[in-house]
């Protein structure tokens, strides 16, 4: 139905580029509605909002029309506690592509008291509880009503209830579930291989940086999902944006050296796998980087060490001065420890490197 009516807008001559920029607004809106707000902050928590940011959320993450806050958190939550498991997984990938995409909705049971009842942290907050009772009406008069009210502004009503309304909903659904399907079957194993979640750079540029969806799986506290400052994630840019006018605060972030840590316990698990592929005889290296990567695991400890130094130093109450000379010691360490720790990680890395040149794996 989108598809036809969009043709026959377009042959009409109807065709109009403020229904365009509306459909594109409303659909860049709707999306960061639901990435950061549904997922990092009503799902997972990685940071805390005013209520004008959380209202903001929730009326435009109706307009989504996939779920009530509540239920969409709970349905997650569920996915990331079981993921991969047919029973308990919402929307497990074992399942199949479709119903990792979409089937599952349509089987979806209507538990909505049990929901109620599971909900705990969320029902605390009385915007999210209204909005559990009125997200249909809500959703349907924001997501299509809405856009045609605006769009006749420019005489252009029904462009706006079916290219800013309808298709533009088609796009917003079928992006976020991608991350369902297809991230958890194409893109990257970067920091586990314990579950089917990838990271997918062609989701994460869909879904604004919800396609970093393998480092999300090992680290859904993080408020990033996207975690190098280059990677593609409009989600963590808008929530840092606004912390720095006090709209948010509380931004949780895992610390490096333990996102590096997973990624070189990845790298070495695929540099054994390719080099039993290519049938090379590793033992005369093993020591070396044995000893390498004993000397990133020691930088490790001390670095991870003087990071709970410091957090217990910030919990205790000593005096003004005292506090002041040790806490800046202990930042003095701290630096130093960080640089040791990427060092040891730039040599066992760079003797990775070597070996499968070598072996033209
Ligand atoms: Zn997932
Ligand atoms: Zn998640």
């Amino acid at each position: 139905m989108c598809i036809g009516t969009t043709y026959h807008w377009f042959k009409s001559g109807a065709f109009n580029w403020s229904t365009i920029i509306l459909a594109v607004v409303l659909m860049t809106i709707i999306e960061l509605s639901i990435t950061a707000g549904y997922h990092r902050l009503f799902a997972h928590r990685t940071y805390n909002a005013a209520w004008p940011v959380r209202l903001f959320f929730l009326i435009f993450g109706a307009a989504g029309l996939q779920g009530a806050a509540i239920q969409w958190a709970l349905d997650h939550r569920d996915h990331h506690n079981y993921v991969d498991d047919n029973d308990r997984d919402p929307y497990s990938i074992n399942k199949g592509f479709f119903w990792a995409h979409m089937g599952w909705l349509y089987f979806k049971q209507n538990e909505q008291l049990k929901e109620m009842e599971k909900a705990g942290d969320l029902t605390d907050d009385p915007l999210v509880v209204a909005q559990y009772h009125c997200w249909v009406p809500l959703g349907f008069f924001v997501g299509y009503i809405l856009p045609g009210i605006i769009a006749l502004s420019w005489g252009d009503f029904f462009g706006g209830i079916f290219i800013a309304g309808f298709l533009r909903s088609l796009v917003n659904h079928h992006a976020t579930f991608l991350i369902n399907s297809l991230t958890h079957c194409v893109g990257k194993q970067t920091y586990s291989d314990s579950h089917s979640a990838r990271d997918n750079w062609f989701t994460a540029f869909l879904t604004f940086g919800e396609g970093y969806h393998n480092y999300h799986h090992e680290f859904p506290s993080d408020y990033r999902n996207g975690v190098r400052a280059w990677d593609w994630d409009p989600s963590k840019w808008v929530i840092r944006a606004l912390s720095y006018v006090g709209l948010t605060t509380g931004l949780k972030k895992i610390n490096e050296e333990i996102i590096l840590r997973k990624r070189i316990q990845m790298k070495e698990k695929l540099m054994r796998k390719k080099l039993n592929k290519v049938n090379f005889d590793f033992s005369k290296y093993a020591t070396s980087l044995d000893e390498l990567k004993a000397k990133f695991e020691t930088a490790f400890r001390s670095l991870s060490n003087l990071r709970q130094e410091y957090k217990d130093l910030n919990k205790k109450s000593y005096k003004p001065g005292f506090v002041g000379l040790e806490v800046k010691v202990l930042k003095d360490k701290i630096a130093e420890a960080r640089k040791e720790f990427k060092l040891a990680a730039r040599e066992w890395n760079g003797m990775r490197r070597e070996i499968l040149a070598f072996a033209k794996a």
